[in-house]
C-alpha cells in the first residue's frame, strides 16, 4: 500500500466526492487523501442498501454531508449541491467516480450493444458529469477543480471493455469542453485514469482478473495502483502545484499505458 505523506495541502478545501460505494472504491481512496491533506469531505450513497456501507466511511471522515445519489434520478443531484450550499456556502473540489452499464451490455460486445444500454451507460457515466460541473461552477466563486474517473479502454481497445470505451471516450471529451467552457472562471477539468483495481464496479467486467495479472507483469513499476495512488494524483491536480493544467487525462497506471 502507498502511505499517504501527511500534509496541509488541502486545508480548507470543501470537496464533494460522489461515487463511494465501500471502502474498496476508487472515490474513498481520494476522500481519504483529500481529508488526509487536510479538507473537509461530503459524500453520497446511491441507494438505502448501499447506506450502511458508506455511513462509518463518513464517520471516519467527519463528514458534514451525507446524502443519498442516484444520478438517473431526477433532483437528486441538485438536493446534494443544495445541501453543499447550505452547509459550505462554495465549493472548491468536486470529484465523480461514478459508472454503470447493464449487465447485458457491458458483459456483450459494443457491436451488439442495445440503444437502452447504451443510452444509460452514457447517462450514469458522462453526462451525470456534465450535470455535476454545471450544478458545481456557481459554488467555485474562487476557482475549483472537477474531476472524473476514466480508463485507457477510452483510447485503445482493451477486450471485455466493450461499450465502456467509447462511453469513456465521450468522458474525456467532455472533459476537455469542460475545461474550455469553464476556464475563464478559474474553475480546471481532468479525467484520472487508473490502471485496474479490484472493485465493485470492475467485478462486472468479463475476465477482469486477466487485466489484473496483465498490469503487474507488463507495467514498468509492476505493481498494481492502490485507490491512494489515485487518491494522491487526485489531490496534485487540486493544488497549485497544478494551477496551469487543465482539460487533460493524467494516468495513474505504474506506466501501463505507454506499452505497446
Ligand atoms: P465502485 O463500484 O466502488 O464505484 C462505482 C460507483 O458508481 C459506486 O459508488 C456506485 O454506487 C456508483 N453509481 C453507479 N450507478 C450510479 C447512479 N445511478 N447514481 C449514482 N452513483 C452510481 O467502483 P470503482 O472502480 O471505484 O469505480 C469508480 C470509477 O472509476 C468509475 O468511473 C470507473 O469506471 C472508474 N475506473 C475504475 C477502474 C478499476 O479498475 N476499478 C479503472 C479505471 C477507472
Amino acid at each position: 500500500m502507498t502511505q499517504i505523506p501527511d500534509g496541509t495541502a488541502l486545508a480548507g478545501k470543501r470537496a464533494l466526492v460522489l461515487g463511494v460505494a465501500n471502502e474498496h472504491s476508487i472515490a474513498y481512496g481520494c476522500a481519504r487523501v483529500f481529508r488526509r491533506l487536510g479538507a473537509q469531505i461530503a459524500l453520497t450513497y446511491l441507494d438505502e442498501r448501499a447506506k450502511p456501507f458508506v455511513e462509518p466511511l463518513a464517520r471516519e471522515l467527519d463528514a458534514p454531508v451525507l446524502a443519498p445519489c442516484d444520478v438517473r434520478k431526477d433532483g437528486d443531484l441538485e438536493a446534494v449541491f443544495a445541501q453543499v450550499a447550505e452547509t459550505w456556502g462554495g465549493l472548491d473540489i468536486a470529484l465523480h467516480a461514478i459508472a454503470f452499464a447493464p449487465a447485458n451490455d457491458l458483459q456483450g460486445r459494443l457491436v451488439d450493444s442495445s440503444r437502452e444500454g447504451f443510452g444509460i451507460a452514457m447517462d450514469v457515466s458522462c453526462h451525470s458529469f456534465v450535470r455535476m460541473a454545471r450544478l458545481a461552477a456557481p459554488l467555485m466563486s474562487e476557482g475549483g477543480t472537477l474531476l472524473t474517473m476514466s480508463y485507457h479502454g477510452a483510447s485503445k481497445v482493451v477486450p471485455n471493455y466493450n461499450l465502456m470505451g467509447p462511453v469513456k471516450a465521450a468522458l474525456e471529451s467532455a472533459v476537455r469542453y469542460l475545461a474550455y467552457e469553464l476556464g475563464d472562471r478559474g474553475i480546471r477539468v481532468h479525467a484520472v485514469s487508473p490502471g485496474p483495481l479490484k472493485t465493485r464496479a470492475a467485478s462486472g467486467l468479463k475476465d477482469f482478473d486477466l487485466l489484473l495479472n496483465q498490469a503487474i507483469q507488463r507495467a514498468p513499476i509492476g505493481e498494481l495502483v492502490d485507490i491512494d495512488d489515485v487518491g494522491l494524483t487526485a489531490a496534485f491536480l487540486t493544488t497549485p502545484y497544478a494551477a496551469r493544467l487543465t482539460g487533460t487525462t493524467v494516468y495513474v497506471d505504474g506506466g501501463l499505458s505507454i506499452m505497446a
